[in-house]
């Protein structure tokens, strides 16, 4: 089995979910005879290649054409549908993002594959069957789906797998797509970082505030807290909706769906549509002065007290370790 994932950069830096989606792609690949060549497009660090090798790949194919130097969903799924067929893949697997879940839609429809969204493991396959287990309504129930077409996409959420980091060296070959911008009807004009050091939808740790922080003026208990474990922030809607955060902070099933291995939630009630946003957490953990509130039933820890007394202690406990 050939297997091709589609690598994801960040100014050159390859993202920690596209390490994931190799390891993937390794777990697959061990137990079916399969081959991992990482896909990376537009510019790259060359030191960051390393880990790609180191999380499973045998082979990492770089195509730096001018056309793929801006993030474009046309042009990455242009080139990644080229690359599939020159390749004769069988499976292409990426990381679950607002940009590589369309660009992986538009490759399915160019090279004829079936493709699943929000896969969260590794599929059992016998021949070219696969059963493939993913999330449905917003995480909150799951359906397994037997796909039977011999060249497929999967769409990874994160934690699906543990990440490998003891693979080997991969070879790193250069590639041309041949496209360029004049091919595509949008074209990306300029990209606007958002502020911040940590970015929500990537965190490995997020710790939010709600309601029950009273005002704007009190997010210093959480700034703090984040700032102490490189975390990032997020709120609830109600929240950004007051304009007490921005915005690109809201978690939820209307805002950013985060998945973090941990999720701190203080002074919000853990309502349907807040609960949406985190289920793919990996630990969450509850700050909430009322024992009732909905939330504990998805905490795996709560604490149940109140906020103002907590985080401080917390975040002095955290900085003594
Ligand atoms: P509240 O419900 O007011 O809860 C505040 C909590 O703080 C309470 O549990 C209280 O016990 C606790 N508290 C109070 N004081 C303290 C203290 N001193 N210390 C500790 N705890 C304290 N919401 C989202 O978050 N994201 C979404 O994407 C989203 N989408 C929505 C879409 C639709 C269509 C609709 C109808 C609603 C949506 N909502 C969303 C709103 C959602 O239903 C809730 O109203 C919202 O999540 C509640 O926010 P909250 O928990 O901050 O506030």
């Amino acid at each position: 089995m050939s297997i091709l994932v589609f690598i994801e950069t960040d100014n050159g830096n390859v993202k920690k979910s596209s390490l994931e989606a190799v390891s993937y792609a390794h777990a697959i690949a061990a137990q079916n005879q399969g081959t991992v060549t990482a896909l990376v497009l537009g510019k790259v660090e060359e030191s960051q290649l390393g880990a790609l090798g180191m999380a499973g790949a045998s082979k990492i194919l770089h195509a730096d054409d001018t056309a793929l130097d801006t993030p474009s969903i046309m042009a990455y799924a242009s080139a990644t549908a080229k690359i599939f067929n020159d390749t004769n893949s069988d499976l292409l697997i990426l990381a679950q993002s607002a940009l590589a879940t369309p660009a992986g839609a538009r490759t399915a429809v160019k090279v004829g594959a079936a493709m699943v969204s929000n896969v969260i493991e590794v599929p059992e396959v016998s021949g070219d069957s696969f059963k493939v287990k993913r999330g449905i309504f917003t995480g909150k129930a799951f359906e397994t789906l037997t796909v039977t077409a011999p060249k497929k996409v999967l769409v990874v959420k994160k934690n699906a797998v543990e990440m490998k980091t003891d693979g080997g060296d991969a070879t790193v070959e250069k590639v041309s797509v041949d496209i360029s911008e004049g091919d595509f009807k949008l074209k990306v004009l300029e990209t606007h970082k958002q502020e911040g050091d940590v970015l929500l939808p990537e965190a490995e740790i997020v710790v939010s505030g709600g309601r029950g922080l009273k005002g704007p003026e009190n997010w210093g208990i959480i700034e703090e807290l984040a700032g102490t474990l490189g975390a990032a922030t997020g709120c609830s809607k109600p929240v950004s909706d007051m304009d007490w955060r921005p915005h690109h902070e809201h978690v939820g099933q209307t805002g950013i769906k985060v998945s973090p291995n941990l999720y701190i939630a203080v002074g919000i009630s853990g309502a349907i549509q807040h609960l949406a946003g985190v289920n793919s957490s990996k630990c969450i953990v509850v700050i909430n002065k009322d024992p009732e509130a909905p939330f504990f039933k998805a905490a795996d820890y709560g604490v149940v007290g109140d906020a103002f007394e907590v985080l401080p202690k917390l975040t002095e406990a955290i900085k003594a370790v």
